[in-house]
C-alpha cells in the first residue's frame, strides 16, 4: 500500500489508555489537551477529523466478565466509559476553540446527538470534529471495530491507529535493538502473523472494504500531523 502524502478526511482511533498519560487509570488532563491541540492543527490545515476513543482507561467488558459479571452488561459499561472519554475530549477541544459534536451509538440525548450517518458527514463538511461515542452500540465488539465501521460509513481515507510504538516491527523494539519497522504490510500479513494492529474483526472489515490503516506513535508530539499531512516517514501502513 502507498501513502497519498496528505489525507483530507481521517478517522483517528485512540485507546482509552492514550488519555491516561503516565497515570494508571482515568484521564490525565494535560495529555488530553496535548492531543486536542494536535487535532486542532489538523482542522487548521483543513483536514476533516473524526475520532473514536476507547474506554480501557476506565472499564473493559472482558475484565468485568472475568470477575463474574454478565459479559453483555460489562460491555455496555465499557461503552459508557467511551462516552466519558468522548465528553472529556470534546471539552478539551472546545477549550481550544475547536467546534465538535459527540455522536453516540447509544441514545443519551442530554449529552450527545444520536449517531446518524448523514449528520456525521455534514458536521465533517462544516469543519467540525466528530467524536463517535459508545462504540458500535453492541456488546462483544471493540472500539477498534467501531473505528473501522465508522471510517467506512463516513468514507474516511484512512484509520489512524494511535499506539505507543512507531508502527509495526518484526520484533519488540523495546527488547531487541535489531528490530525493524515495516513501512507497509498487507491485511493478510497482519491476520496471518497475528500482528498487534487492531483486533481481527476490525482488520477483516478494513480488508473487505480496502480501508488503509496507519499505525503510529501518538506519544511523540506532532506525530498526528506528520502522519496525516505526510511530512514525516512514520508508522506502518496496512492496506
Ligand atoms: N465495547 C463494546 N462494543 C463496542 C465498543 C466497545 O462492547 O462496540 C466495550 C467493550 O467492553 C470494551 C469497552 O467497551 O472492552 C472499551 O472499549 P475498548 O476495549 O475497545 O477500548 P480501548 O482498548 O480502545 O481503550
Amino acid at each position: 500500500p502507498t501513502r497519498p502524502g496528505r489525507y483530507k478526511r481521517i478517522l483517528l482511533k485512540l485507546s482509552g489508555e492514550a488519555l491516561m498519560g503516565d497515570g494508571k487509570y482515568g484521564i490525565h488532563p494535560p495529555t488530553l489537551s496535548r492531543i486536542a491541540s494536535e487535532v486542532k492543527e489538523l482542522t487548521e490545515a483543513s483536514v476533516e477529523v473524526a475520532l473514536v476513543i476507547g474506554g480501557g482507561n476506565i472499564f473493559r467488558g472482558v475484565a468485568g466478565a472475568t470477575e463474574g459479571m454478565d459479559r453483555a452488561s460489562a460491555d455496555y459499561m465499557g461503552m459508557l466509559a467511551t462516552c466519558i472519554n468522548s465528553m472529556a475530549m470534546q471539552d478539551a477541544l472546545e477549550k481550544q476553540g475547536v467546534h465538535t459534536r459527540v455522536l453516540s451509538a447509544i441514545k443519551m440525548e442530554q449529552i450527545a446527538e444520536p449517531y446518524i450517518r448523514r449528520r456525521a458527514v455534514r458536521h465533517l463538511e462544516k469543519g467540525r470534529v466528530v467524536i463517535f461515542a459508545a462504540g458500535t452500540g453492541n456488546p462483544y465488539f471493540t472500539t477498534d471495530t467501531a473505528a473501522s465501521l465508522r471510517a467506512m460509513e463516513i468514507n474516511a481515507e484512512v484509520i489512524l491507529k494511535a499506539t505507543k510504538v512507531d508502527g509495526v516491527y518484526n520484533a519488540d523494539p523495546k527488547k531487541d535493538p535489531t528490530a525493524r519497522r515495516y513501512r507497509s504490510l498487507t491485511y493478510l500479513d497482519v491476520l496471518k502473523q497475528d500482528l498487534n494492529v487492531m483486533d481481527s474483526t476490525a482488520i477483516s472489515l478494513c480488508r473487505d472494504n480496502k480501508l488503509p490503516i496507519l499505525v503510529f506513535d501518538l506519544t511523540v508530539r506532532g506525530n498526528i500531523g506528520r502522519a496525516v499531512l505526510g511530512t514525516g516517514d512514520i508508522g506502518t501502513v496496512v492496506g
